[in-house]
């Protein structure tokens, strides 16, 4: 697939290095989150869900992030990202049974976002709905799940550039469901699991630089 030129993923990457200030439109500001570049369910080319995927019927309130308990690769291409991806839903679909993917958003180790369950995408850019998810027990009502490609339960890092791609996609979320950033949570706080391992540790860093990056 050929990427747009410039990318926004690597103008957000950039930026939030601090490498690519002054190379960003004077704009920039003026908008507060941009939307970076999700790969959409038509892109991976993922599976039809079994059974069309239910709205909510209103805005989310909070974000959970989670881990898939993925390898933690060193491939850090769009194609490593897809194929995540579809492990994923392989996952989902044929050993949970489920409709389709249980989260509404991934980021991989190389920070490339695609899309989970299928129309979380046109929600979220709507702004007043979002999909039903399958992500965390007794709160998929509220919150939309954000699964990081790795497992953090073992001392593992996050790469930098999952990193980077994780608070902007937060900050993205909360600008379009006007959720503060202070309510990112993640999967552990609701549920006898160690999802998402480091990135619970790490969830007071990434409210302030998800409220940081909103200006
Ligand atoms: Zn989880």
């Amino acid at each position: 697939m050929n990427l747009p030129q410039p990318s926004r993923r690597h103008v957000l990457l950039a930026g939030a290095g601090g490498l690519a200030a002054v190379a960003l439109p004077s704009t920039a500001h003026a908008f507060g989150a941009v939307e970076p570049d999700i790969d959409s369910t038509l892109q991976w080319q993922a599976r039809s869900p079994r059974s069309p995927v239910n709205l909510v019927g209103k805005r989310p309130t909070m974000i959970v992030v989670h881990h898939t308990v993925s390898d933690n690769t060193s491939d850090v291409s769009r194609a490593q990202a897809h194929r995540h991806a579809h492990w994923v839903q392989d996952l989902h679909m044929d050993r949970n049974g489920w409709t389709d993917t249980g989260y509404h958003f991934l980021v991989s180790r190389g920070g490339w976002i695609t899309e989970g369950r299928h129309r979380s995408l046109s929600t979220l850019r709507s702004g007043s709905d979002f999909v039903l998810g399958a992500h965390t027990s007794g709160q998929n009502g509220a919150g939309i799940g954000i699964a990081n490609e790795g497992a953090y339960h073992d001392g593992a890092q996050p790469p930098r550039a999952q990193w980077e791609v994780l608070v902007t996609l937060c900050a993205y979320v909360c600008e379009r469901y006007a959720i503060a950033p202070s309510r990112i949570y993640g999967h552990k706080d609701f549920g006898d699991t160690l999802c998402p391992g480091v990135l619970h540790d790490r969830l007071p860093q990434l409210r302030s630089e998800v409220a940081a990056s909103m200006g």
